[in-house]
């Protein structure tokens, strides 16, 4: 057995039921058999040992009292994965499918993903099982509150910095940070995705979505196209889809769908934005509702969709934006998605298509922009908050966004470039893997067995 069959065959023992965990360590693994092939010293630093094992791993109870005086308990969850490149960054998510696998695949994309923007970021992440649909805002709060009451001994500006994920935007943010204050008597960049009128930078709440966009148009560039024109399928009506979508428009493409937990939107004319924002940033609604404005658009119901995959993904289309959460893009998909005419798919999501999707669209060379890469200007631009709080200066919009277009564009050239190294040009996913994986890896080597 090879170096890195070893490794993924001793994590799976020592870390046992961790799916998520798994599909993502083999699909970094897998892919960095040409560089482990050439160089003896990431082996001999026994660095994919170190690298799969998170540094600190804390996990507490989160007890509160909903609205009725009843008792709750939920599971919180922080994984510290790597910091040899900088303090901890990576989001909290609160949703009910959050367990240990899932925040560990997520810090572990991290790692990789932080590497690549170039900048002074390790990995982390966080979250926890509890499900915020249906809560007051008293229930949000309270639940933040006791949240914060135990991860606020673990993180720091120069230690760990968390930012928003599924579930956890700018109002739990806000609780959190009130939280943590008042516990250690400290204003600090200790949070990202803060309110603008407290720390927050411009363009973090667009950073994600516009940033997967900026990173689907340097694809098409480098393959003699644009996004003008372009139809997309965008799934997810949450932060990333939204700003997505509003980027598309702007570019002169269309996106022609969206979708959230319970059922897929299809327009032909392209979605009102204006409603989605209403329905989701506002009045918190589902997305069955949008027909009652659109009778033209089409609504389809999570039971109707088809049995190996995702409604959002069969409908005819240049381009996908897969922005929902991880393995919503199946093999099946992939095969409809390519059938209809897909040229490109750029992942705002972690980890949206599964191993067999990815190997479709490698196969069938389209433009392939995976996680890590093209969803990496969200964590880039809390970057630059923290880089705004830590010298007390508040950037422009047009300054943020063209730093932002400016990471994008690093990120692209650099995946790009290190697959043309190894021989695969176009192949970002490993570019992005080997490239991401170089940078920390070294800086382990650099700072000694720790
Ligand atoms: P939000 O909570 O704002 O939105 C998530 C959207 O996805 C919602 O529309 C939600 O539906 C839908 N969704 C969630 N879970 C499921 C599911 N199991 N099946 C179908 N739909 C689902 O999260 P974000 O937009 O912030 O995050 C989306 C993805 O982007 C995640 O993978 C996240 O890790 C990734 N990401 C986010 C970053 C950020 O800056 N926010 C940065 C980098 C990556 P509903 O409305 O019904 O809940």
């Amino acid at each position: 057995m090879n170096y890195i069959h070893s490794t993924i065959a001793q994590l799976k023992s020592s870390s046992p039921a961790q799916c998520e965990f798994y599909q993502a360590v083999e699909e970094v693994l897998e892919s960095l058999e040409p560089i482990l092939e050439n160089s003896e010293k990431y082996k001999k630093n026994a660095i994919i040992q170190r690298l799969v094992e998170p540094e600190r791993q804390i996990m507490f109870r989160v007890p509160w009292v909903d609205d009725e005086g009843n008792i709750q308990v939920n599971k919180g969850y922080r994984i510290e994965f790597n910091s040899a490149l900088g303090p901890y960054k990576g989001g909290l998510r609160f949703h009910p499918s959050v367990n240990a696998s899932i925040i560990k695949f997520l810090g572990f994309e991290q790692i990789f993903k932080n590497a690549l923007t170039g900048l002074p970021i390790g990995g982390g992440k966080g979250g926890a099982n509890f499900d915020p649909k249906g809560r007051s805002d008293a229930e949000i709060m309270r639940f933040c509150q006791s949240f914060m009451s135990e991860l606020y001994r673990h993180i720091g500006p120069t230690t760990d910095v968390p930012a928003g994920d599924i579930g956890v935007g700018a109002r739990e943010i806000g609780y959190m940070f009130g939280q943590y204050k008042r516990l250690t008597g400290r204003y600090e960049g200790v949070l990202t995705g803060k309110s603008l009128l407290w720390g927050g930078s411009l363009v973090r709440k667009e950073a994600t979505g516009y940033g997967a966009v900026y990173f689907a148009d340097y694809m098409l560039q480098a393959r003699g196209g644009s996004l003008q024109g372009k139809r997309c399928l965008v799934s997810g009506a949450g932060n990333v889809a939204i700003y997505a979508m509003e980027k598309l428009y702007q570019m002169g493409a269309t996106p022609v769908s969206c979708s959230d937990s319970r059922g897929t939107v299809y327009h032909e004319s392209g979605i009102d934005l204006d409603l989605i924002k209403c329905l989701k940033e506002q009045s918190r609604d589902c997305l069955s509702t949008y027909k009652q404005t659109h009778p033209d658009a089409i609504y389809i119901a999570v039971n109707d969709y088809p049995k190996d995959g995702h409604a959002v993904w069969r409908f005819n289309a240049d381009a996908a934006f897969p922005c929902a959460t991880q393995n919503e893009l199946t093999q099946g998909d992939a095969n409809a998605l390519l059938t209809g005419g897909c040229l490109l798919v750029s992942e705002g999501a972690n980890m949206p298509s599964t191993k067999e999707a990815i190997e479709s669209f490698i196969a069938a060379k389209i433009a392939y922009g995976p996680g890590k890469a093209a969803n990496a200007g969200g964590v880039a631009t809390s970057q630059l908050e923290m880089a705004q709080n830590a010298s007390m200066q508040s950037w422009t919009f047009e300054e943020v966004d063209e730093k932002l277009k400016q990471i994008m564009k690093n990120i692209f050239v650099t995946a790009n470039d290190t697959a043309t190294e190894f021989g695969e040009p176009g192949n970002l996913l490993l570019g992005a893997n080997i490239a991401g994986f170089r940078r920390v890896a070294d800086a382990m080597i650099e700072q000694g067995v720790v």
